[in-house]
């Protein structure tokens, strides 16, 4: 990958966007004491871990390893490359203490919502995996004051409805936040809009999401953060006046446009 190539994933200071099929993840420098290391933030879809690796020495130098992988969330499609990642490095992985469960083969996630956003990637969910991967000693749980060990320019913030122990993770000093499903940027539940990866803002997968009274909460959270820069699991980085717009449209008529009209999950 050229200077220029590289450039096209660069989202701000040190952190890194690829597209694993359908999902993101993120390659984040400045981290560890020395600020010289570097964290995964999600290991994508299955089968990804190969092109994660490659997408990660093409950044930070080939032979070099990262200090750690922290997860959004534990769904299939974030945890992807994880078997095949945790092969190649002996590091931990972060999760939020209540996403624990879900990653150490105790419980599964409830079963997808094809009824739900009107397109072929909800009509497919139920061949989704939602099986508990068991990562075992490998994972470990994210300290509850909010930080995030390794990564001293940063914090998490807690966001779920999409899955209990879903977190979002924020650097305040240019506001940038690593959202993860929380809100998304592309209509997932469409498998053109997939495709194409339209920019447009949305709730949470909505095929994927059981919990609409708390996704709201989670999103009010971040809206009160005031990102200016938004990498989310699914679709295209935004960010300025764009995403700032997005953000209060989710929040002002989150009944009316992220909510589904019904579903098994809606009440
Ligand atoms: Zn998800
Ligand atoms: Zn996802």
């Amino acid at each position: 990958m050229d200077k220029e190539e590289l450039n096209e994933h660069k989202v701000a200071e040190g952190v890194y966007g690829f597209r694993t099929a359908i999902a993101n993840i993120a390659i984040v420098g400045g981290c560890g004491d020395s600020r010289d290391e570097w964290v995964i933030v999600d290991a994508g879809v299955p089968f990804s871990g190969p092109f994660i690796k490659r997408c990660a020495e093409r950044v930070m130098g080939k032979g070099k390893k990262p200090i750690a992988i922290v997860l959004t969330h534990g769904h299939f499609d974030h945890v992807g490359g994880l078997k095949y990642l945790l092969n190649q490095w002996d590091i931990p992985v972060y999760a939020h203490k209540e996403e624990l469960p879900f990653l150490t083969g105790e419980k599964n996630y409830l079963p997808p919502d094809p009824s739900v956003g009107m397109g072929l990637m909800s009509l497919l969910s139920p061949l989704y995996p939602r099986k508990a991967i068991n990562l075992g000693e490998r994972v470990r749980e994210l300290p509850e004051n909010g930080t995030i060990p390794e990564m001293p320019d940063w914090r998490y913030i807690h966001t779920p409805g999409h899955t209990q122990g879903h977190i979002s993770l924020f650097r305040d000093t240019d506001k940038l936040i690593i959202v993860g499903d929380a809100f998304i940027t592309v209509k997932q539940e469409s498998a053109l809009a997939v495709l194409n990866q339209t920019k447009e803002i949305h709730g949470p997968p909505a095929y994927f999401t059981p919990d609409w009274e708390t996704a709201e909460v989670s999103i009010r959270k971040l809206h009160a953060l005031q990102p200016r820069i938004a990498l989310t699991g699914h679709g295209k980085p935004m960010a300025g006046s764009e995403l700032t717009a997005g953000i209060n449209k989710l929040v002002e008529e989150y009944d009316h446009i992220v909510v589904p009209k019904h579903g098994r999950y809606v009440h």
